[in-house]
């Protein structure tokens, strides 16, 4: 169904969710069923702060929003990491507006290459799921998600945001946060006088983010979040503006309770792993067999960012056969 222009709807769906900071949901075809867009006041216009997922109704949104609530324009789009609740209507959105997108490189590497454009990187991943454990008909459908859902129409002539570096947006200064573990270079920014935290995906609210090993990206997903869990610590985080579901205020102790929550996890894919088993047998051992594919993507480089974390602290060791890889645990 198509939204007319100056829907109502989506001058309601644009709640205030800090001064001169509102939040417009994007309906979202995934185990999550919306992901969160910021505007943020900026002088006579707004910046936008991550696009949605490309679908026509989320475009249907976006239009309606620009002729109406947003009519003033937009001057910057901010881009927290490449995947595609996040990236995906950039290039669109840079095309309609004009507007300069800031993102960083890397992220925006990886989303070139996850779309499976170049047949090398097809091959490396269908080798890196089957080495893993995954059967064919997994590996297809993954490599079918890459391709269609996950992809995104790339953003030109972008510009780069630095970790440390002052962002003034409107009222605020934010300090640009750059950091790993959800994706290879996720841009958080954080407001030292209000508190306020822009987190992408790197905190959320009613789950824990994907910390994933990838064939590509971030090539010690555990290691940086554990890293990144320490720079938000040494901030005074108040409230969270998170990428997906509910805003909601902090008293600094959600870091701590994420480390805990990873260890705790450490230890229960230890404690699963029987004799030789590859990484998609013990993601269904731990997480169950879920039904639907992008979830057992998801548990399945979980399990080996935490199998690499183990196998880097000599708990685990990796066999690897000629096509496919065990993991084992060492006594005791
Ligand atoms: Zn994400």
């Amino acid at each position: 169904m198509k939204i007319p222009e100056h829907d109502p709807r989506v001058a309601r769906n644009l709640e205030e969710v800090a001064p001169g900071i509102r939040r417009l949901r994007m309906p979202l075809e995934a185990s999550i069923d919306h992901s969160n867009v910021y505007l943020l006041r900026d002088g006579t216009g707004w910046c936008v702060f991550d696009t949605g997922a490309d679908s026509n109704a989320a475009r249907n949104i976006w239009s309606s929003a620009l002729s109406g609530p947003l009519m003033e324009g937009v001057t910057r789009i901010i881009i927290s990491h490449h995947h595609c609740d996040h990236l995906g209507l950039a290039a669109w959105l840079q095309e309609i507006t004009g507007a300069p997108v800031i993102v960083r490189p890397e992220e925006l590497a990886i989303a070139r290459t996850i779309r499976l454009s170049d047949p090398s990187d097809e091959g490396a991943a269908r080798e890196f799921l089957r080495r893993n454990g995954m059967q064919a008909e997994d590996v297809d459908a993954t490599v079918e998600i890459m391709k269609g859902f996950w992809a995104c129409a790339i953003p030109q002539e972008t510009r780069e945001p630095e970790h440390g570096q002052r962002m003034a947006i409107g009222r605020y200064t934010f300090e640009v946060l750059v950091t790993g573990g959800h994706s290879i270079a996720q841009v958080a920014l954080y407001e030292p006088s209000c508190g306020i935290f822009l987190s992408g995906d790197q905190m959320l609210e009613r789950i824990t983010s994907n910390i994933g090993l990838w064939v590509y990206g971030d090539t010690a997903p555990l290691a940086n979040f554990f890293k990144s869990l320490d720079e938000i610590e040494s901030r005074e985080i108040r409230l969270v503006l998170p990428g997906h579901h509910g805003c909601y205020t902090t008293d600094g102790r959600l870091p701590g309770k994420l480390r805990a929550y990873h260890r705790k996890r450490l230890t229960v894919f230890r404690e699963r792993l029987k004799g030789e088993m590859t990484a998609f047998e013990l993601a269904i051992e731990v997480f169950g067999r879920f039904p639907d594919i992008n979830n057992r993507i998801l548990a399945l480089v979980e399990t080996l960012a935490h199998m690499q974390w183990l196998q880097g602290n000599g708990s685990v060791v990796r066999r690897d056969g000629e096509h496919v890889s065990w993991y084992q645990r060492v006594a005791p």
